[in-house]
């Protein structure tokens, strides 16, 4: 018989009954070290008390009205997200995939506003994640999560990773965009070098593309910086950002230079529950935290000392892992045994971390991290290391 919840996860067996700051607590007392935090969503740890603040105060006093009106607490996060950004524009969604599935519209209208509308083609890229609306999907085409949901949309052209060549031999008359991911997430932890993405701006600029960037895992302080393009230096026409952005809460954002948005007028487009008062009240606290003076040189410094550590472990473990590779507190260890093997060890372990593509480990705590948990944390995957090392090869399991 089927399941009460549609099947279409593979959790692991444990449930949690409480959160505080980076740990995870079953009924029965056991502490898990939380290095996972909600796949990039807990950016503030769990029951962060100025979280716990602001939504009992905005739950007394108004949930949601819909968009038919003004939403201050939505003003004043749209005001904040461009004050601290490239953008002049921000709309409000619910998930990353909305957030995305905006930019891939607000692309593909600014071409036609401007008396292009043959130009609809995106380029995407190999490894590349995007969500599971079809039009993500069809965004990045990994055939295991297309398969049997078709047909995708036309109008994507996916390309390998890094190679501007390959980009550039896409581009053509229908081509309105290109779209990138800073840093791969669920593709295995892979930073966009500066150099590629000084090209893909210059190739944007010469071809009249909009570069859009998916930030919805390396966004809000994630990779050190409030987005992760910053270390760059260039910017995109559009972005989308979700999963810390709400420190739990449910949002997402797609935030646009005035350029790029120029053809969203009224009606263009829109959702129920975007930008409600109780999700914008959450996540102008979660803003406000991230850019206050020093929480970015806290989350720079931590990261290095993690980096390093996993280093140490790497090394000493080298028929375990290969290399560690990422950015700030988005980190991955690429492995030589089965990655699910690790993520299982470490839950003996009590240690929480998320597979990725390309066997990758993904580690992604909360930025509010301590170093001593940094130390803890760094301890228990060494115990779990140990443990897959002497797994035998057949219970190699492909993770879901
Ligand atoms: C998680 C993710 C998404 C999809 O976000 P949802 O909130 O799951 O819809 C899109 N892009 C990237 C880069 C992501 O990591």
């Amino acid at each position: 018989m089927i399941p009460t919840i549609l099947p279409s996860y593979a959790r692991a067996p444990l449930s949690f009954a409480k959160g505080e700051g980076s740990w995870l607590i079953e009924d029965d007392g056991r502490r898990f070290l939380d290095l996972g935090a909600g796949i990039a969503v807990n950016s503030l740890g769990h029951a962060h008390p100025k979280l716990v603040a602001v939504v009992h105060e905005q739950a007394t006093k108004l949930w949601h009205t819909s968009n038919l009106y003004n939403i201050p607490s939505q003003q004043a996060l749209a005001d904040k997200l461009v004050e601290h950004t490239f953008a002049d524009t921000v709309f409000f969604a619910n998930s990353g995939t909305e957030a995305v599935e905006c930019m891939i519209k607000m692309a593909r209208k600014y071409q036609s506003h401007i008396g292009q509308p043959e130009r609809t083609k995106i380029i995407t890229f190999d490894d590349s994640f995007h969500g599971r609306t079809i039009g993500a999907l069809s965004a990045a085409r990994n055939t295991a999560m297309t398969d049997g949901f078709g047909p995708m949309l036309e109008g994507f052209a996916k390309v390998p990773r890094d190679d501007l060549a390959a980009v550039e031999a896409q581009i053509d008359g229908q081509t309105a965009a290109i779209l990138v991911e800073p840093v791969q997430g669920e593709g295995g932890i892979n930073v966009a070098d500066d150099p590629f993405l000084k090209g893909l701006r210059a190739l944007c600029e010469h071809n009249g593309l909009l570069l859009l960037m998916d930030e919805v895992q390396c966004g809000n302080g994630r990779t050190g910086r409030l987005y992760a393009h910053e270390w760059s230096g260039v910017t995109p026409d559009i972005m989308a950002t979700a999963k810390g952005l709400g420190g739990g809460f449910p949002i997402g954002a797609c935030l646009a230079t005035e350029r790029a948005a120029s053809g969203m007028g009224p009606g263009s487009h829109g959702s129920t529950f975007g930008g409600n008062p109780l999700a914008c009240a959450v996540a102008c606290a979660v803003i406000d935290t991230i850019t206050a003076p020093g929480f970015l040189d806290e989350v720079n410094r931590k990261a290095g000392l993690f980096r390093q550590k996993l280093e140490g472990l790497v090394a000493s473990h080298p028929d375990v892992f290969t290399t560690v590779r990422g950015q700030g507190l988005m980190l991955g260890l690429v492995c030589k045994v089965p990655v699910m093997d690790l993520v299982n060890a470490g839950y003996d372990a009590q240690v929480l971390s998320v597979p990725a593509a390309n066997n990758v480990l993904r580690l992604i705590p909360p930025l509010t991290i301590s170093e001593d948990e940094i130390a803890q944390g760094v301890a228990r995957l060494d115990k779990a290391a140990n443990a897959a090392a002497l797994q035998p090869p057949s219970s190699a399991k492909e993770q879901p």
